[in-house]
């Protein structure tokens, strides 16, 4: 039984293998994010190329990405995935910037990115409360703010609706795939149309007093499948 130490050589570890297989046994490299594989390539060199170059472009410490390269051995050739440097490089890039937008958004819920809030301003009704100007529970959060403040959309999604809607007053949704939608209600003015593509921090409406509303502020409601969810597990 071939025991490894920590003086052992690479060679040695190669010539071991080899007698142990009675075949060439293959050594290549694995990049890893996080403890994650990511990519394997034939050298060193090129590994270390690729950590080069992702420290160069992130700041891994400040967005807590680890990158490792670890040594693989193999005696089946078939097994070694190895990509050449310039697939391996842009693979590792990718799930870097994965895990920098993830790091930087304010959350994700059902892989969806929330990465800006709609308006800047204070919670003046949270989600869940009985007030006597509503016939049932608050299905979203209040947030007060000069009538005229631009509302963003906080994920890039689809425009679903964009007009006067009852109690809602002027409202917009915006359906951001895999069940999320986000609602923007008591709008001044309505900027989107539906159909329009949005990108997260687009504006899309402004701030009013339309509808079932004492004064002027953004009603934002998540909603999962259907149903509203306290925005406040996300945001504010
Ligand atoms: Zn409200």
């Amino acid at each position: 039984m071939y025991k490894r130490t920590s003086q052992t050589s690479e060679n040695e570890i190669i010539t071991a293998l080899e007698n142990k297989y009675t075949t060439k046994v293959y050594k290549f490299y694995e990049v890893a994010l996080n403890n994650q594989p990511k990519e394997y390539v034939e050298t060193l060199e090129e590994a270390e190329k690729i950590v080069n170059e992702i420290e160069e472009q992130f700041n891994t410490d400040e967005l807590e990405i680890d990158i490792k390269i670890n040594e693989k051995y193999t005696v089946n050739t078939e097994e070694i995935n190895t990509d050449t440097f310039e697939v391996a490089a842009n693979n590792v890039k990718t799930a870097a910037q994965e895990i920098k937008e993830e790091n930087e958004s304010l959350a994700i819920i059902n892989g969806i990115k929330i990465s800006v809030l709609p308006v800047n301003g204070t919670v003046s009704s949270r989600y869940g409360v009985s007030s006597s100007i509503r016939s049932s529970r608050h299905t979203g959060l209040d947030i007060a703010c000069a009538t005229g403040t631009n509302i963003k959309v906080v994920s890039s999604g689809t425009i679903t609706f964009a007009q006067y809607n009852g109690s809602y007053g002027n409202l917009v949704k915006v359906d951001h795939g895999n069940g999320i939608e986000t609602w923007y209600a008591h709008c001044s003015k309505i900027y989107a149309k539906v159909g329009q593509k949005v990108e997260a921090g687009d504006i899309i409406a402004a701030v009013g007093s339309t509808g079932n509303s004492t004064g002027p502020h953004l009603h934002f409601e998540i909603r999962i499948d259907g149903n509203t969810v306290n925005p406040q597990n996300y945001v504010y």
